[in-house]
């Protein structure tokens, strides 16, 4: 296996979970950038947005939903956030297993390119 992601879902290499349940799986990124920097991703290995089709519709509501519980356990619901995701090359996707950032913590620049 590969993908970095998926080898995180498998435990084979560590992270720091802070939510998991059967389809998803929420960790602390490496290289934080906020003090709150956190990656939610579907287990199962989906490349990117561009992968994604109406089977998928339940799992990404839920995993939007996910956020907005993250941050509110986060403490920084009322602070505000932000949820970024990167697909392909001129988004900058770094990793092709799809992942949604929740950075917050601190005012976030203004990233829209
Ligand atoms: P991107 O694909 O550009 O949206 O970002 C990939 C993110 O994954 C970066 O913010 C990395 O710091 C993060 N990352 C890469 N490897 C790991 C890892 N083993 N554990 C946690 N975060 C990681
Ligand atoms: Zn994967």
């Amino acid at each position: 296996m590969e993908c970095i992601f998926c080898r995180i879902v498998a435990g084979e290499i560590p992270a720091d979970i802070v939510y998991q349940d059967k389809e998803l799986l929420a960790f602390r990124d490496i290289h934080p950038q906020a003090p709150t920097h956190i990656l939610i991703i579907p287990k199962s290995h989906i490349a990117s947005m561009t992968e994604l089709t109406s089977k998928q519709q339940a799992l990404m509501g839920r995993l939007i939903l996910l956020a907005k519980k993250l941050a509110e356990k986060e403490g920084i619901s009322a602070s505000g956030y932000r949820l970024s995701e990167s697909t392909g090359a001129d988004g900058g996707q770094l990793v092709p297993h799809l992942h949604f950032h929740l950075l917050g913590g601190r005012k976030l620049d203004d990233m829209l390119g």
